[in-house]
């Protein structure tokens, strides 16, 4: 019989999966790292279950502990996933420009979760910042696993998304891409491809690049931090899980141009996922363009992986729903009669 003791066992070894449709001209072979596979959904399983290992065994978090984040979203799903096997409690804190549904994720896997107000400053007792300090220092037990200075993230993905790109490829790859967050997926990943690929000569396609794809308006790619819709990327500061040195390169991309990926992702190459992954693969695809252009052989001989870090199904009443769409500008007013209004 074959089966796992626990659903957190499955967390990693996801996919690579073949881009056909939307690397339409472009010759490099592109291939997408799956991560909504994951148990959790997203990457972030990942992290979640490294961090807390390390955790209890530095002795920070204790049998019956608390894990307090404050977080709204995958990192929230990996943590009480894993915290659930493990017996601990979750405590997540959301602003409450968050959706019911994603808070209700959260409740469903038995997190409690505390909503503060958004619109108080930063230093106000009832902020995001003010409450979930104030829960870590006044619960009994509790540890914050802070995601965006946790050395474990990047390391999770060192240990794992690293190596399962390098052994999937063959040791072929090339480029690798992802958007970057608190940027754990790409320091960690692009660090261990860069590790391995460091003696590998030309012609086996030299030192793997590490790109880095960022929204339009968010600190890496230069901006200062003005707000943009793709959610889970871009920053308005630099967090310490994050080592700039890792990127070779960081493209800038358009919530506009992200969306309109994310939608072309669904219906043409059958893979629902959210608009991050949308931001990596136009970035992807504008990198593979450019290989073509610079120098043809090369590009065709380039094995381009681009990470999707999460599902299409936590988006449905934004980036797939016309209305918020057009209410934005990145649909035409009237996508023109339905089926039910021709046959009416
Ligand atoms: N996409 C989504 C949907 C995310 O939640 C995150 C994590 N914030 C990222 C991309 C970026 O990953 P990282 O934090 O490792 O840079």
């Amino acid at each position: 019989m074959k089966y796992a003791q626990h659903i957190s066992e499955l967390v990693g070894d996801t996919p690579l999966v073949r881009l056909n449709t939307v690397t339409a001209g472009l010759s490099a072979t592109i291939l997408a790292k799956v991560e909504y596979v994951n148990p959790g959904g997203s990457a972030k399983d990942r992290i979640a279950l490294r961090m807390i290992e390390a955790a209890e065994e530095s002795g920070e978090l204790r049998p019956g502990g608390t894990i307090v984040e404050p977080t709204s979203g995958n990192t929230g799903v990996g943590l009480a996933l894993v915290a659930q096997r493990k017996g601990y409690r979750c405590v997540f804190v959301c602003p409450d420009k968050v959706s019911e549904d994603k808070r209700d994720v959260l409740r469903a896997y038995g997190a409690e979760v505390v909503v503060t107000p958004t619109a108080v400053p930063p230093d106000h007792p009832d902020s995001y910042y003010s409450v979930s300090d104030r829960l870590v220092t006044e619960i009994e037990g509790a540890w914050k696993p802070n995601q965006y200075a946790n050395v474990n993230g990047p390391a999770s993905h060192y240990a794992s998304t690293g190596p399962e790109i390098w052994a999937d490829t063959d040791g072929r790859v090339t480029h690798f891409v992802a958007g970057v967050g608190t940027g754990g997926t790409i320091t960690g990943t692009g660090r261990y491809l860069h590790d391995a690929s460091v003696d590998r000569g030309a012609a086996e396609g030299g030192r793997v690049q590490v790109v880095g794809i960022d929204p339009l308006g968010s600190v890496y790619s230069g901006g200062d931090g003005r707000p943009y819709l793709v959610e889970g990327v871009g920053e308005d500061f630099w967090p310490a899980a994050y080592d700039p040195a890792v990127p070779d390169e960081i493209i800038a991309v358009s919530d506009a141009d992200s969306f309109a990926m994310t939608r072309r992702l669904a219906r043409e190459e059958a893979l629902l996922v959210g608009g991050s992954c949308g931001m990596a693969v136009e970035g992807a695809l504008r990198l593979a363009r450019r290989l073509q252009d610079e120098d043809p052989e090369a590009a065709a001989r380039a094995v381009i992986v681009v990470l999707l870090p999460d599902s299409g199904r936590g988006y449905l009443s934004k980036i797939f729903n016309d209305r918020w769409m057009r209410s934005y500008g990145f649909l035409d007013a009237d996508a023109g009669a339905t089926v039910a209004d021709v046959l009416r």
